[in-house]
């Protein structure tokens, strides 16, 4: 078999002496299994073509967005004839209302909406509209959601419950930290000892509402309700970051599918359909704060970019016909299944957490309902599961900590292939 991926290896190589590492976000460097990255040369549907010929079918899915699969015609046809007529004006185009339009239609929260640039930028600005419209400062969160890598979100919880938190990185002052609180996730009463300790001082709690950056994780019932009713009883605001649900476990997004309210949504990921494009919005008295209706400034040259709001409008539009949704949660279904039964015969210790087209393998017997269960999988393992799958064909992200994403191009073939492969690699370990 042994495929090889000789020039992938030195375009790495090149890469390394000109960025930072060889990559421009860190996971793509395949750090965390053991080997160099792959080159993608080109994607369509549901798989992926290296530089060295390999073909893959593909579980990354650009790390969420690309819920219809890689260069879909309708996406691709509707990007080419925006780049016919300009790129970008840095005046007002009629695809951002349509999208906006759209988005405030379909998230059960949204009444209006700005367009930003990434998820980041999203969670970003959400913070400080909460922070200017609540006159707090303090913000709680949960161990092991991402919310993108502003000051104010990379901070890890400090010994304790419902401590102050400590930088994750180096270049955050301490003092940021001094406003973030921590506490873990589906832990309700952690939530509300924090509240207790500071709540008349807490703008905001931002939770993933399944949190997808530690492996995939539900909320347990009760525990998005409950926060619900802890931001509302102290006059903070909820804001869920559904950078990597919305649009992807279910049309109207995680609020729907759940049936909680938050009183922000930020998005990002299959919103721009590929494209770089993340969103904020909510309530419109809270909205309305933001520059320029309100005094709360934040802005963008790129912001609404003619094709990202295309690509973005066709990909939902897409995603909108019916069956979309039930065919990704019979497809999530069918792997989970087979994936699991796959490891009973294999004897692997196993746990697997699915959320609709989100799929995760944890190499532990343990429920996975927090950070600290998601970490007692067995990384080593994962990363020799990681590399049986990719020589066999099978591109999964390479970090036990994400998901698998399926797209609508993911046949049903596909999964019997996916479960096929599986079978081998777990029977390899
Ligand atoms: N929030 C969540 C829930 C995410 O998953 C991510 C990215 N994985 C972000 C925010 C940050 O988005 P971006 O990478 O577009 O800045």
């Amino acid at each position: 078999m042994a495929r090889n991926y000789e020039r992938s290896e030195a375009y790495f190589n090149e890469a390394q002496k000109v960025i930072p590492g060889g990559v421009n976000s860190p996971v793509r460097a395949f750090k965390n299994v053991d080997r160099s990255p792959i080159y993608v040369e080109r994607g369509k549907g549901a798989r992926i073509y290296d530089v060295d010929g390999n073909e893959y079918l593909d579980y990354i899915g650009s790390w969420g967005p690309l819920i219809l699969g890689h260069a879909h015609p309708v996406v691709t046809a509707a990007v080419q004839a925006a780049a016919e007529r300009g790129t970008s004006f840095g005046l007002p185009t009629t695809e951002e209302t349509d999208l906006a339009k759209l988005v405030t239609e379909i998230v059960p929260s949204i009444e209006i909406v700005r367009m930003v640039n990434s998820g980041t930028e999203a969670t970003m600005s959400a913070l400080r509209l909460a922070r200017a419209y609540t006159k707090r400062n303090k913000i709680l969160k949960f161990e092991g959601c991402y919310h993108g890598h502003s000051d104010s979100l990379l901070i890890k919880a400090g010994s304790g419950v419902a401590t102050l938190g400590l930088p994750d990185s180096p270049g955050v002052p301490e003092s940021t930290g001094q406003h973030t609180l921590t506490v873990p996730y589906n832990d309700l009463d952690s939530a509300r000892v924090a509240f207790q300790k500071f709540g008349h001082d807490i703008a905001a709690v931002i939770v993933e509402p399944v949190a997808g950056n530690m492996g995939v994780v539900p909320p347990n019932p009760g525990f998005l309700e409950g926060l619900r009713r802890l931001t509302t009883h102290y006059g903070g605001l909820l804001i869920f970051d559904e950078v990597m649900t919305g649009f992807r476990v279910d049309y109207h997004c995680a609020q729907g599918k759940f049936g909680v309210t938050p009183d922000l949504t930020t998005l990002g990921k299959v919103i721009g359909g590929g494209l770089p494009v993340g969103a904020y919005g909510g309530r419109r008295e809270i909205m309305e704060q933001v520059a320029p209706a309100g005094p709360v400034y934040q802005a963008g040259t790129l912001s609404g970019n003619p094709l990202a709001m295309t690509a973005g409008l066709a990909t939902l539009n897409e995603m909108g016909r019916a069956g979309s949704y039930e065919q990704l949660e019979e497809r999530g279904a069918r792997l989970a299944e087979g994936i699991a039964t796959n490891a009973k015969e294999a004897g692997i210790p196993h746990h697997i957490n699915r959320v609709g087209s989100m799929v995760c393998m944890f190499f532990t017997n343990e429920k996975v309902e927090s950070y600290e269960q998601a970490k007692q999988s067995d990384t080593k393992l994962f990363s020799r599961y990681f590399n049986e799958m990719l020589e066999r064909g099978i591109a999964i992200p390479p970090s036990q900590f994400e998901g698998m994403f399926i797209s609508k191009a993911h046949t049903a073939e596909d999964i019997e292939r996916t479960i096929e492969v599986n079978r081998e690699a777990l029977l390899a370990l």
